[in-house]
């Protein structure tokens, strides 16, 4: 994609910087189905609709900022990744992506199991039915608090993350007079974002503990001798928003290594490895994400061959999307305010929101699709940022996009691919009210998180 290839090119595309920005590919009214949800269409007259709900009435039942959920496309992935894995395999949903009662609701009918990492993810999943037998509890510092609650509910896995760790769980089993499974997180010294992987040591970073130096191996070593612990398998985790299988093979290539190395130490073959998370979606339409059914054949073939290799039973194998399920269910409803065309730079345009509803864009530099979406317009594309209403400079929610140059003040724009990290990762920073999640589906929408009002603030603030 070079910006000479549209005709109309940016407004000052002479002055950006060479091979930065691209012209749009397409015509500004197609919406690309890569990165919007399953049941996202625009109706004859050009407005976008969600669930058979066009957007105009969304804003004005639920407001703006808003994010809207598309809950057929949720439990469509929900299943596309059960299916793919089968019977064999398990699909944990990675709750900090986005976690309410409803989706765990969802998850409980469409079979899967589910991640929490915080005493408060774990409530919100017993609370809302999940069998705590199809929980995993993760986490670098797990309080005690927490480890006891997790226990005593009875969780059908907790990972451990240090050696500390070890310890502290073994001995709150053994005090509630019980044996709790669990697996042990490793660094496997891979690190993987996007399309590339580097498969240099990474173990400077505070999750799991290390493959090298013996680390992982000491570890399995005491925690097969402590009563409290039923050491059930090997975890690793190697990043997110991931393109790239090579990252995970390395990955499977090394637990499945130290699987070996446990059987020949301990005459025990472990039944399961975690590989994680990770799998990455299209939050523009340069990207390219595999579909569940081509990563579970390329992560059984790998675990297969490497067994089949080192001569182990091929271990039950779970991984624990996250983004890769929610994240392309949801889009974010803004209403345009400012439009500031800055002469020879950009227009940056204003909304509702901003760095309080999607945190993603200043935290990792990640990039966001967005269209104009009340309308449609057949003027020319001008080059935009779409900028929140923070006290921030870099209260930035897309980078680099391109929308109609007519827009105006009251349009509604919406950032698609926002149901992963958004809601979740939300703060009231200059008393923001954060927004509410509205679920979609066959026409009807109900509020599934509702917005929080000033009330709400003010009840924290006791005085
Ligand atoms: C964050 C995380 C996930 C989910 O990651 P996604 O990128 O959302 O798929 C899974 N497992 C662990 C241990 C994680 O920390």
């Amino acid at each position: 994609m070079s910006r000479s290839a549209h005709p109309a090119g940016p407004r000052h595309a002479d002055v950006l910087p060479e091979g930065h920005y691209s012209a749009p590919a397409t015509d500004l009214n197609v919406l690309d189905e890569k990165v919007w949800s399953r049941t996202v269409t625009r109706d004859a007259d050009g407005a976008l609709t969600v669930g058979g709900i066009e957007v105009a009435r969304l804003a004005q039942e639920f407001g703006t900022p808003a994010y809207f959920l598309d809950e057929a496309d949720f439990r469509a992935r929900c299943r596309a990744w059960s299916d793919a894995f089968g019977a064999d395999a398990d699909v944990f949903y990675a709750g900090k992506a986005f976690l309410s009662r409803a989706v765990v609701r969802w998850l409980t009918e469409e079979g899967l199991n589910l991640d929490v990492c915080s005493g408060g993810e774990l409530t919100t999943a017993l609370d809302a039915g999940m069998p705590a037998e199809r929980i995993a509890f993760h986490g670098n510092n797990k309080t005690v608090a927490e480890i006891e609650r997790a226990v005593e509910a009875g969780v059908g896995r907790i990972v451990l993350d240090s050696f500390q760790e070890i310890v502290r769980v073994a001995h709150i089993a053994q005090r509630l007079g019980t044996r709790q499974r669990v697996q042990i997180r490793v660094t496997v010294g891979v690190e993987a974002h996007t399309h590339e992987f580097i498969a240099t040591a990474h173990e400077d970073q505070k999750f799991g503990i290390a493959l090298a130096g013996g680390q992982a191996a000491e570890a399995v070593r005491r925690a097969l001798t402590l009563d409290g612990l039923e050491l059930v398998g090997i975890h690793s985790h190697i990043g997110s928003q991931i393109f790239d299988m090579a990252g995970f093979e390395v990955s499977a290539r090394r637990v499945v290594q130290l699987l070996a190395e446990i059987r020949d130490e301990h005459g025990v073959e472990l039944p399961e490895i975690d590989l994680g998370g990770g799998l990455g979606i299209a939050y523009t339409s340069d990207d390219d994400p595999r579909e569940p059914h081509e990563i579970a054949k390329a992560l059984g073939d790998i675990v297969t061959r490497e067994c089949e290799s080192a001569g182990l039973r091929t271990p039950r194998i779970s991984v624990e999307p996250g983004r890769a399920i929610v994240g392309p269910t949801a889009f974010t409803l803004y209403e345009v305010g400012t439009i500031k065309p800055l002469e020879g730079l950009r227009t940056y345009v204003s909304v509702d929101g901003g760095m309080s509803d999607n945190i993603r864009t200043a935290l990792y530099d990640a990039e966001y699709s967005v269209a104009l979406v009340s309308r449609t317009s057949d003027a020319e594309p001008m080059l935009v940022r779409v900028v929140g209403k923070h006290c921030e400079s870099g209260d930035i929610v897309v980078k680099d996009a391109f929308l109609p140059s007519d827009l105006a003040p009251g349009d509604l724009i919406a950032v698609p691919a926002t149901g992963a990290y958004c809601r979740s990762m939300a703060s009231n920073y200059n008393h923001a009210l954060r927004p509410p999640v509205v679920a979609v589906r066959d026409g009807e929408a109900r509020v599934i998180v509702r917005r929080e009002t000033e009330e709400d603030l003010l009840r924290l603030d006791v005085g």
